[in-house]
């Protein structure tokens, strides 16, 4: 089986790659992901893992119909995920405050009949709701709003329980392989196809391909004459222990958050910068997430500074991905570019390119998430 050529080669093993894997193990393709690297040490590692809610039927837009059908799977498949490999990935629907200091009143009222209109569950609070809901909160937080179907994922386990799932359903995972480019050949009737990905020393064929390599993949696709404008945009974290904790809802104000784990960690994330392949922390961007939450939550001060790291989120012109055949290759699938939703929209993404690969539909339309030739 290892040996035989596989239905399909994956290139990029974070998550959307390894869900991508797993949804097609499960309808019975044989898969092999290749990655430069480990598996699940990128972005799907450093992310925050918070997964907001969604309504498919009152879903507006493309992409809120991928949010809705991803949060609609995500807890049957954690518990899928659980029995399949007995690894929890610590889903837990934990609901999540969006806050406001002063002058943010507009702001929040704007998204939040956004939500409204999409039919998804939310309450309003006033500050006194607020600081009952969540003592720990500044009083200097006047308005906000509940949404309780927001749900938070530990990413470092999901990733090691895709893996391991991927590998009970047979799919073969390669470490250290770095794509560097693609055999192709020019065919005058069924168009240019991929033969094979091929490293410094091996090629890996297959029937299809896709290419699922986060920040990294424009480099990829400019190998098939394709350019697709996927950029790194790297996000730090600052990780802090406090015990017991202090507030248990994820609280967002604006692009900033705290996610509470349930053993007493919290995240604040993240910064957005634009400084191409450097994943590192800096002064400037640690001093920032930890001043955001100490005035968010006051008694964070006192909290134990545990860790920090960053990640190269894959950023795409509209924050929107690309999940698409190839324009030039008709058996070459690209899904990247998921920006600050990858982890959110894994599950959609896994199913409906598994979908869109082996049967050429798709439960939702993806032509908004289509490459433009
Ligand atoms: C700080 C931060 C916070 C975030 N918070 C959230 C959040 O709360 N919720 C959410 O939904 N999303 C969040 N995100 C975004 C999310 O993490 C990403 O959108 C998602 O992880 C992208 O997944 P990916 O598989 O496309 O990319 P990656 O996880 O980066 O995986 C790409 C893989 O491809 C491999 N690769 C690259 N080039 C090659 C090659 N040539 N050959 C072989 N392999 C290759 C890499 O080694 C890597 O393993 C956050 C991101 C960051 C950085």
């Amino acid at each position: 089986m290892i040996d035989s050529v596989p239905d399909v080669v994956v290139v990029g093993g974070g998550v959307i790659g390894l869900s991508i894997a797993y949804f097609l193990s499960q309808r019975g393709a044989t898969v092999t992901v290749l990655d430069q690297n480990q598996p699940g040490q990128e972005a799907s590692w450093a992310g925050a893992g918070m997964l907001p809610p969604g309504n498919l039927p009152g879903a507006r837009s493309a992409s809120a119909q991928l949010r809705a059908y991803s949060h609609q799977r995500w807890r049957s498949l954690s518990q899928e995920l659980r029995e399949l490999t007995g690894i929890d990935n610590g889903y837990l629907e934990s609901g999540g405050l969006e806050v406001g200091y002063a002058g943010e009143g507009d702001r929040l009222q704007a998204e939040a009949n956004e939500w409204i209109a999409e039919g998804v569950p939310l309450e309003q609070l006033t500050a006194a709701d607020l600081q009952r809901c969540e003592p720990a909160l500044s009083p200097e937080i006047r308005q906000g709003y509940r949404l309780p179907g927001f749900a938070q994922v530990r990413n470092p386990r999901h990733l090691k329980a895709l893996i391991l799932a991927c590998e009970m359903r047979h799919v073969r995972i390669v470490a250290g392989a770095p794509v560097m480019q693609f055999d192709t050949e020019a065919n005058s009737t069924t168009g240019s196809r991929i033969l094979a990905a091929r490293t410094a020393n091996e090629h890996f064929p297959a029937s299809q391909f896709v290419i699922a390599s986060g920040a990294w993949t424009g480099g990829l696709t400019r190998q098939l004459q394709v350019e697709i404008p996927v950029r790194p945009v790297r996000g730090q974290i600052v990780l802090l222990s406090a015990v017991p904790l202090p507030f248990k809802h994820i609280i967002n104000n604006a692009s900033r958050y705290l996610v509470p784990r349930a053993d007493g960690r919290i995240l604040i994330g993240a910064t957005e910068e634009e400084t191409g392949f450097e994943k590192r922390n800096t002064v400037e961007g640690v001093a920032a997430l930890l001043q955001f939450a100490q005035r968010l939550v006051p008694e964070l001060a006192q909290a134990r500074l545990e860790r920090t790291w960053s990640g190269l989120r894959p950023g795409s012109p509209s924050g929107n991905p690309f999940l698409s055949r190839l324009p030039r290759h008709s058996n070459g699938y690209v899904a990247a570019g998921h920006f600050r939703a990858g982890l959110q929209l894994s599950v959609a993404t896994g199913e409906l390119m598994a979908q869109l690969i082996t049967t050429g539909s798709t439960d939702l339309n993806l032509e908004e998430f289509r490459i433009k030739s």
